[in-house]
């Protein structure tokens, strides 16, 4: 049975969806009706993030009294290996007799540093898991039609201090998102890019608290972003009502860098 909302029914693959902007994700997917598949290396944490998901306005349950049908499923993933994203492409078929028509790329990490003391291990992580990832989950979109998000980050557009390996792999993943809008459209996939400004969740954690002040007081609109204000436009790019977006990135910055 279809569930209520813009999304209703849909399979939605949210990686990254442990923690921060992933999880905010998969909340307001649920909420929209799809069916989420929530897919992190933290697999307790994806757990976790299930329990706290809305069941679906129309799920069925299996009889009166009956504990309630859970439509949403955890999933343990590596993003930045080939085998373990193609393991569980397969394990989401499986367990929803279907593949996703809704992804959003959520899992990212940073590896901070001054571009002359950068090693190049942490380059090629911050690459491997940021960009390379995407590559793989846009080839893997199996779904006749249907909507790929990824998360690219507004440092890929303006560059920051300590994070040529992050910049260099937000920025790619724009190049790349762009490429795949042109050569899936065809089959009636779109492919978009969220770039959000300074968002506030564990991987700011790491930030010095005076830095975030300082970009609190550049921001125009005067805070930090919720991962709420992030998923809200995914919800917007994953439905129907974006129906004509494709190739684009939408910044989520209160205005930061205009
Ligand atoms: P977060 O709270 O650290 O969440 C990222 C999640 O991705 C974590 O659960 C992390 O697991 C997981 N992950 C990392 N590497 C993975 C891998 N190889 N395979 C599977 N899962 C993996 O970070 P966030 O702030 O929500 O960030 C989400 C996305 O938004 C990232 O792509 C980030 O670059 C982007 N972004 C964030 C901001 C911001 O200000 N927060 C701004 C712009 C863009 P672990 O905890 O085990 O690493």
């Amino acid at each position: 049975m279809a569930s209520a909302g813009r999304l209703g029914g849909a399979v939605a693959l949210v990686t990254g969806g442990a923690s921060g902007i992933g999880r905010a994700v998969c909340a307001r997917l649920a909420r929209e009706g799809a069916r989420v598949a929530v897919a992190d290396r933290d697999e307790a944490g994806a757990g976790d993030t299930v329990g706290g998901l809305h069941a679906g306005g129309g799920t069925p349950h299996a009889k009166m009294g009956s504990p309630p049908h859970r439509p949403h499923a955890a999933f343990g993933v590596d993003v930045a290996s080939a085998p373990s994203v193609t393991q569980l492409l397969a394990r989401v078929q499986e367990h929803f007799g279907a593949p996703p028509s809704v992804c959003v790329g959520c899992a990212g990490v940073t590896r901070d540093e001054f571009l002359l003391r950068l090693g190049e291990g942490d380059f090629q992580e911050v690459l491997g898991v940021n960009l390379t990832a995407v590559a793989r989950a846009l080839v893997a979109a199996g779904a006749p039609g249907g909507s790929i998000i990824h998360v690219g980050s507004i440092v890929g557009k303006v560059g920051n201090l300590g994070q040529a390996n992050y910049a260099a792999s937000k920025a790619g993943v724009e190049g790349l998102t762009r490429t795949c809008a042109k050569e899936l459209a065809k089959f009636g996939i779109r492919c978009n890019a969220v770039l959000p400004g300074f968002i506030v969740t564990p991987m700011t954690d790491k930030v010095p608290p005076k830095v975030l002040e300082k970009f609190a007081g550049m921001v125009p609109m005067g805070r930090l972003g919720d991962p709420e204000d992030v998923a809200d436009v995914c919800a917007f790019l994953a439905s129907e009502e974006s129906s004509y977006i494709t190739g684009a990135s939408v910044e989520v910055t209160g205005g930061l860098f205009m």
